[in-house]
C-alpha cells in the first residue's frame, strides 16, 4: 500500500524535477565539442545557436529587450514590421522572452511564453521574420487522495498530497455544513478525486474537485459531486440526495407579526434619541415569539450585551453571519453548537436597548451590513430536473470510485 503512495510521490518529483530541468533559466545549452564546429557548418544548426532568457522591465519594449542581447535598431524595425508583431510587441514586465543567436550573432529565434497554453515565436527564414502562434493544450488527469485527519484538516491533506488550492476549495465546497477549523477531529475520514493539470507533461495545478466524502463524528457523512451542464459548465456541487451543497436562508427569522423598523442606513434612535444607521430590520411580536436561525450555521456567540441584551450570531459558510438581538430567553443551543434552518434559537423580547419587544435582526456578509429584505440567497435548489440523468450517472461513477478508496490504508494513486 505504501508502494504506491510513494510511487505517486516519486513520479511527482520526476514532474517537478522535469519542470526545473527545462526551465529557461536552469538550461544551459551544451557547447559542442570544437571539433564539431569546425567540422560542420555552425550557423545552419539550431544546436549552435546561443539562448539567453531576458525578463521584460517595466515599461520595458521589445527593442529594449533586443538592444539587451545586442541586435541592431534595423533587425527590430524589421520584426515590428512583420505580420503579427504585436504578438511579440506587447510585453508585460516581469514576463520572460528567450532569444537565439547564432554564433554571427544573428537573430534565429524568439520564444515568448505569454501563458501557460499561449506561446509565441518568432523564427528567422530567407524571406525575413515569420511570428506565430504555438498553442499547448491542457490534459487533465484525474487523480485520489484519501487519509485520516491526524492535526488540522490542512495538515492531513498536504500529507497526502493535495495542493492548497484544492485543500482550500474542499472546505469551500463543504463550508455550509463542516467547519474545519473546529469540526473535525483526529481519525475523521476524507476522500477525494480532483483534476491535476498539465501541459506538455508538465503539472500545472489543480483543476476541479470532481467528489468528495468527509465523515464527522463517526457517522455524519458528508458527499459532494461536481455537476456540469451538457456543454461542461460547473453547475455546482450536490451531495449523494441531490441536495444542493449550497444552503438557502428563510427570508425571515419569525413568523413574524409585523416589521416596525426596516434596514435604513440612518434613522432616530427612540431610545438614544438621536439619529443612527440602523443596520437590521425590526420584527414586532409578543414577547416569546420564537425565534428561528434563517440559515444551517454555527452558533459562534450567545450574551448579553448593553445594547442587544440577549444576543445569537450565527455563523454560515464563512461568508455569513446572521444576528439576533433582544432576546427575552436563549433556546437551548449553546455557543458553538451546530443549527439548522428554523431551528428555534430563542425567543422574542425587549432586553438591552429597546423600546418595545422585538427581533432586531442583522444580516451580514464578509463583514458588511446588507438589507437583510433585500440580499440576494445563494441558489440553494437540488440537482435541476434536466440534470438529473448526468447527474446520476456521474454520481455512481464517482460512488463507486470513492468506496473503493479505503483512508486507513491512505492510498494515493491514479486513475484513469
Ligand atoms: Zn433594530
Amino acid at each position: 500500500m505504501h508502494f504506491l503512495l510513494l510511487f505517486i510521490s516519486v513520479s511527482l518529483l520526476a514532474i517537478q524535477f522535469a519542470t526545473a530541468s527545462e526551465s529557461p533559466q536552469k538550461t544551459l545549452m551544451p557547447l559542442p565539442p570544437l571539433a564539431k564546429v569546425i567540422s560542420t557548418e555552425p550557423h545552419k544548426t539550431e544546436k549552435h545557436w546561443q539562448k539567453q532568457t531576458i525578463q521584460v522591465k517595466p515599461n520595458g519594449s521589445l527593442s529594449e529587450v533586443l538592444n539587451e542581447v545586442g541586435i541592431d535598431p534595423r533587425t527590430t524595425y524589421q520584426i515590428t514590421q512583420t505580420a503579427n508583431s504585436r504578438w511579440l510587441t506587447q510585453l508585460a514586465a516581469g514576463d520572460a522572452l528567450e532569444i537565439w543567436l547564432d554564433s554571427d550573432n544573428q537573430l534565429k529565434k524568439i520564444l515568448y511564453p505569454k501563458t501557460e497554453q499561449t506561446h509565441y515565436q518568432l523564427t528567422s527564414n530567407d524571406e525575413g521574420f515569420k511570428i506565430e502562434q504555438l498553442q499547448h493544450p491542457i490534459e487533465t488527469k484525474i487523480v485520489t487522495a484519501s487519509g485520516l485527519i491526524q492535526h488540522s484538516f490542512y495538515l492531513s491533506g498536504e500529507a497526502q498530497g493535495l495542493s492548497a488550492k484544492t485543500i482550500m476549495n474542499l472546505a469551500d465546497i463543504f463550508s455550509w455544513e463542516i467547519d474545519f477549523i473546529r469540526q473535525l477531529r483526529p481519525g475523521d475520514p476524507f476522500k477525494v478525486i480532483y483534476e491535476k493539470r498539465y501541459i506538455q507533461g508538465e503539472y500545472i495545478g489543480d483543476g476541479n474537485i470532481l467528489a468528495a466524502e468527509i465523515i464527522t463524528g463517526g457517522d455524519e457523512r458528508h458527499t459532494a459531486f461536481l455537476l456540469k451542464d451538457a456543454k461542461g459548465q460547473s453547475v455546482g456541487y450536490y451531495d449523494h440526495n441531490k441536495q444542493n451543497l449550497r444552503k438557502a436562508f428563510l427570508r425571515n427569522p419569525v413568523d413574524y407579526v409585523r416589521i416596525t423598523s426596516r434596514y435604513k442606513p440612518k434613522r432616530f434612535h427612540p431610545v438614544l434619541k438621536r439619529w443612527r444607521a440602523h443596520r437590521g430590520v425590526d420584527y414586532g411580536g409578543p414577547t416569546g415569539t420564537p425565534i428561528r436561525a434563517t440559515g444551517d450555521g454555527q452558533i459562534i456567540k450567545r450574551y448579553w450585551s448593553r445594547s442587544y441584551g440577549r444576543v445569537i450570531y450565527i455563523r454560515h459558510a464563512d461568508k455569513y453571519t446572521t444576528v439576533y438581538a433582544h432576546m427575552s430567553k436563549f433556546g437551548h443551543f449553546k455557543r458553538g453548537q451546530w443549527v439548522k434552518q428554523g431551528q428555534v434559537i430563542g425567543y422574542i423580547g425587549q432586553t438591552g436597548m429597546a423600546s418595545g419587544p422585538h427581533l432586531h435582526y442583522e444580516f451580514r456578509k464578509n463583514g458588511r451590513y446588507i438589507d437583510p429584505l433585500k440580499v440576494k440567497f445563494p441558489d440553494a435548489s437540488p440537482v435541476p430536473r434536466k440534470h438529473r440523468n448526468r447527474f446520476d450517472q456521474f454520481s455512481g461513477l464517482m460512488s463507486a470510485q470513492l468506496s473503493r478508496l479505503d483512508p486507513h490504508t491512505q492510498i494515493a494513486a491514479n486513475f484513469e
